[in-house]
């Protein structure tokens, strides 16, 4: 649930934390953490490239669909940025963006309201409760 997300958001302090999204249809049936291996994960965050390719391999091996990805802004309102919107590309995916109160959810759409990027989306996702991935 987002309870768990915004617990971790608040127990990682400052740094960013980031994971991927399960499920189908705009329902997330599972969540998956990822290491955040951005350069200054104060400020940005960038999902492992390796949990990436575990995810879209899982996925095509017959898997749950990756719906979209998450992360915190520690410091900020949960709406993207414009390096988020520069960082995500424009395949419909749901992006949850939490802090350690809100959370919201946004779709990356070719032709977005925010920075041309997102549009904003009714945030109801069951997040399923967390699997905790390797840290
Ligand atoms: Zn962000």
């Amino acid at each position: 649930m987002l309870a768990d997300l915004q617990q971790l958001a608040r127990a990682a302090e400052q740094q960013e934390i980031c994971g991927i999204l399960f499920g189908r249809e705009g329902r997330v049936s599972a969540r998956r953490a990822a290491k955040n291996v951005a350069e200054d994960p104060y400020r940005h965050f960038e999902i492992d490239p390796r949990a990436l390719i575990d995810a879209e391999r899982g996925e095509r091996d017959g898997g749950e669909p990756i719906l979209g990805f998450y992360h915190s802004h520690p410091t900020g309102a949960v709406r993207p940025s414009i390096i988020d919107a520069g960082s995500a590309a424009p395949d419909g995916r749901l992006w949850l963006i939490i802090n350690g109160q809100d959370a919201a959810a946004w779709q990356a759409v070719p032709d977005g309201e925010i920075y041309g990027r997102f549009d904003a989306i009714p945030l109801d996702c069951s997040v399923a409760k967390g699997q905790t991935a390797a840290e």
